[in-house]
């Protein structure tokens, strides 16, 4: 993939590549490319415009972004996680965009105040429990999950994921650094096997008897089902009483230094779209940031929920804070 990414680049940039034509968009996605690669082909097919697009990871293309400067060919970044967002926004590397078409389609909680970055899709990290092993009215809240009833019966993903950072940072928005210290303390000690490597392997350890219950994005889920039919795990929508389901974005930016900056913000504003929207979302199981969008059948056959509406950017703010936390409590 790097290869491919490093050869794409260098077409992009390579002699003979100056010539900036009209309605032509180049995209760095840290989203994979088998989940943009509709939504790029229906823009092409939709209004005429060539995207040229470069997958890497959030960090690599954050670091290319800087490096190439004012001579970045790139228009647009899209990645996931607030925590990615917020970061690439703070380095300078998106520009603000005013538009009243993002305003009305995005929630205000799901895009920067300074509207540099967009939410697109909303993902949900929400409990699963084992359907034989745990009743839905033992669970109610994230931080129950710190109580010693729960001890030698969770199981978490790493630290070192960006979706537990921002899990975290909306812990200490919630509670301050103390509280949420406590909370993710408790979890430690709960541990029923040392942390994995991915959701995946979450759901997988619970299911096979490994542990109860455990922390997870809700597409990984609906990934692991459609392999699985019978799998015996049940997804719970915690905080129902009080802060709500925590959730966090996919999204996009228009660069500092787009080359074709109009255009770039006629597809962003055409991702927040109805059509769009669906191919955003629908692909990878997770729900339409627009709320005018309903989910994919198969997502809304898991209930509806009442979602965390603090707003992405603060969980952004509070990423460092939350990575030392997580240090300081022995979560790995
Ligand atoms: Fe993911």
């Amino acid at each position: 993939m790097l290869r491919i990414t490093v050869l794409i680049l260098a077409a992009l940039v390579g002699p003979g590549a100056a010539a900036v034509q009209a309605a032509e968009l180049v995209v760095y996605s840290a989203r994979n490319e088998q989940l943009i690669r509709p939504l790029f082909e229906a823009y092409e097919r939709d209004r005429g415009v060539t995207i040229r697009f470069v997958t890497d990871k959030a960090g690599p293309l954050l670091a290319r972004l800087k490096a190439e400067g004012a001579s970045s060919p790139a228009d647009l970044l899209i990645t996931v996680d607030a925590g990615n967002l917020w970061h690439a926004a703070r380095e300078g590397a998106l520009a603000p965009v005013r538009s009243a078409v993002l305003a009305r389609n995005i929630p205000a909680h799901l895009r920067d105040p300074g509207g540099r970055w967009y939410g697109l899709s909303v993902r949900a990290r929400t409990i699963v429990y084992h359907r034989e092993r745990v009743k839905p009215a033992e669970l109610s809240t994230y931080e129950a999950l710190a109580e010693p009833r729960w001890k030698g019966r969770l199981c978490l993903r790493t630290a070192k994921k960006v979706y537990n950072q921002s899990l975290v940072a909306a812990l200490i928005a919630h509670h301050g650094e103390a509280g949420a210290e406590r909370v993710v303390r408790g979890w430690v000690a709960n541990l029923a096997a040392p942390v994995f490597s991915s959701d995946t392997k979450v759901l997988e350890a619970i299911a096979a008897g490994q542990c109860d219950v455990g922390i997870v994005n809700t597409y990984y889920y609906g990934r692991l089902l459609k392999k699985k039919p019978d799998l015996p795990l049940v997804l719970f929508w915690p905080n129902q009483e009080t802060t709500g389901v925590h959730i966090n974005v996919s999204g996009a930016g228009v660069t500092a230094h787009a080359p074709h900056r109009a255009e770039a913000v006629r597809f962003l504003e055409w991702l927040s779209g109805e059509q769009a929207q669906h191919l955003f979302a629908d692909v990878n199981l997770e729900y339409p940031a627009n709320p005018a969008v309903q989910p994919d059948p198969r997502v809304a056959a898991w209930g509806r929920f009442k979602a965390d509406d603090l707003n992405l950017a603060e969980v952004g703010r509070l990423q460092a804070a939350a990575i030392r936390l997580m240090d300081r409590a022995g979560y790995r």
